[in-house]
């Protein structure tokens, strides 16, 4: 069975006449990730039994009478999301051997679903980078272009996806990295609104911006998948009431009586030439299917990269104090007293960008800076929102490009930090904003590297910008 490329309504309609078992699906998955992952590395780890009793588990289910879009269906795990039982890595040293004891609420909702878990997708370290390169264990390649990266930090799951061998993935999506190594690779990605899907179970990396998201082949899987991810969590104080709407009803066919804004700020000079044409022509499939382009302005976003790495890395420095050797992961037992325990496991276990994010963090949130960096970030954040909230005034979505380039080759910017953050222009400000984004892949470049074509919506506007991607998907399709 080929099973590259299949989506999940594929896969649920082949499981659901009984074309095929969810154990054979699995096992054409499982194999497929045997042929091709040793050149991907886009799994850190695969649990064949654990997979397999979960797809025997699912046609028993299916016998018995129960049905659901993902009964059988086969999901990669970025590998920051506990599941009971398996590891939890998040790529670091520091949890090396750790097994996680519980189920985020994201999977449990997806195991009640019958979702098949086929392995944890590699990243980058606690999720802090930009192309996977940063994983303490191994480095992920894009399947389009060996030599380039699939973006980071959910580069695992893009990758997989990418290269056949998952049906859908999970990401999580702190300033970027859902849409950003979905752009990279050619697939689709979202990041939900802050609060729509709960975090419970979810490493934190910087609390008040993360948020977890689906990764697919089409726009209809991230809205399946998202139907069952989304909603209140009484685990998580900041998961919205508001109702789950039905996102696969928001998949109409065009988009008339839309008004789509453009932003002039992310059009500007450092956007590659090639990624600029490929976005300004999905803008003009997108008036062709009957959308009311305007421009609009967001005249902060120059200030949200160095917004982002202070609020991001602020927050991180708190999260990350827990990993101290005493209740997670690795223990480096030289020292003489606790505190220089600590240190040594710290030391030992986390690599030099996230050592560089808690200094930074730190730095930022201590006495006599706090105010200048810290708060004064905190203010800016709030007028970074009001520059949406304005445009979502007048606009059901605007279109920018997901990043300033395609994907970059292996080692090009790991050498500079600076410029690794970059990559992040035109992705973090969502975060910032709350709001809800969807990468989907835009028109290639002449050497055939995938194009993302985000698509930003206001808070809890994910029908909107499901509604833009699936058109221009469709119509995208139609063209090729
Ligand atoms: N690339 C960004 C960073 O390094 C975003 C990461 C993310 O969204 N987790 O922080």
């Amino acid at each position: 069975m080929d099973i590259s490329g299949l989506t999940i309504r594929q896969a649920s309609d082949m499981l659901s006449s009984g074309a095929c078992s969810a154990f054979a699906l699995t096992t054409a998955l499982l194999q497929r990730i045997a042929d091709v992952d040793a050149s991907i590395r886009a799994y850190a780890s695969v649990d064949t039994a654990f997979a397999l009793e979960q797809a025997r588990a699912a046609d028993d289910a299916r016998a018995k009478g129960k049905s659901s879009p993902l009964l059988g269906v086969p999901i990669g795990v970025k590998d920051l999301l506990n599941v009971e039982g398996q590891p939890c890595t998040c790529s670091s040293k520091i949890l090396k051997g750790y097994t996680a004891p519980y189920d985020a609420t994201v999977i449990a909702r997806l195991r009640d679903a019958g979702a098949v878990f086929v392995g944890r997708t590699n990243m980058d370290e606690f999720a802090m980078g930009s192309s996977t390169e940063n994983s303490a264990y191994q480095v992920t390649r894009n399947p389009v272009d060996v030599d380039r990266v699939p973006g980071g930090s959910s580069g695992g799951s893009a990758a997989a996806l990418a290269a056949g061998e998952a049906v859908a993935t999970l990401g999580t999506d702190t300033g970027g990295s859902i849409r950003q190594p979905a752009a990279f690779c050619g697939c689709v990605g979202m990041k939900p609104t802050y609060g729509r899907v709960s975090r419970y179970g979810l490493t934190a990396f910087a609390s008040s911006l993360d948020q977890i998201g689906p990764m697919t082949h089409t726009v209809e899987d991230a809205a399946i998948l998202l139907q069952v991810m989304a909603g209140q969590d009484v685990m998580d104080s900041t998961s919205l009431s508001a109702a789950v709407p039905d996102y696969t009803q928001a998949l109409q066919g065009d988009l008339r009586g839309m008004r789509l804004g453009l932003p002039k700020e992310y059009f500007v000079d450092g956007l590659d030439d090639e990624v600029r044409a490929s976005i300004l022509q999905a803008v003009e499939t997108c008036r062709d299917l009957g959308a009311e382009i305007v421009d609009v302005s967001l005249p902060h976003t120059e200030y949200s990269i160095a917004v982002y790495y202070i609020i991001a890395t602020a927050e991180a420095s708190a999260n990350l104090a827990r990993f101290d050797g005493v209740r997670y992961g690795q223990r480096v037992t030289s020292g003489r007293d606790p505190v220089e325990m600590y240190g040594a496991t710290r030391e030992a276990g986390f690599g030099a960008e996230v050592k560089r994010r808690i200094i930074l963090g730190t730095y930022v949130l201590s006495s006599g800076y706090y105010d200048a960096y810290y708060l004064r970030a905190q203010k800016v954040r709030r007028l970074i929102l009001n520059d949406f909230e304005k445009a979502f005034a007048s606009c059901d979505a605007l279109l920018t490009p997901t990043t300033p380039t395609p994907a970059f080759r292996m080692g090009e910017n790991t050498g500079d930090p600076l410029k690794m953050y970059l990559s992040d222009v035109f992705t973090a400000t969502a975060n910032l904003a709350g709001i809800c984004a969807l990468s989907v892949p835009s028109y290639e470049t002449a050497a055939g590297l995938p194009v993302g074509l985000q698509i930003l919506g206001p808070a809890l506007g994910e029908e909107q910008i499901l509604r833009v991607g699936h058109a221009f998907e469709q119509r995208r399709k139609v063209e090729a």
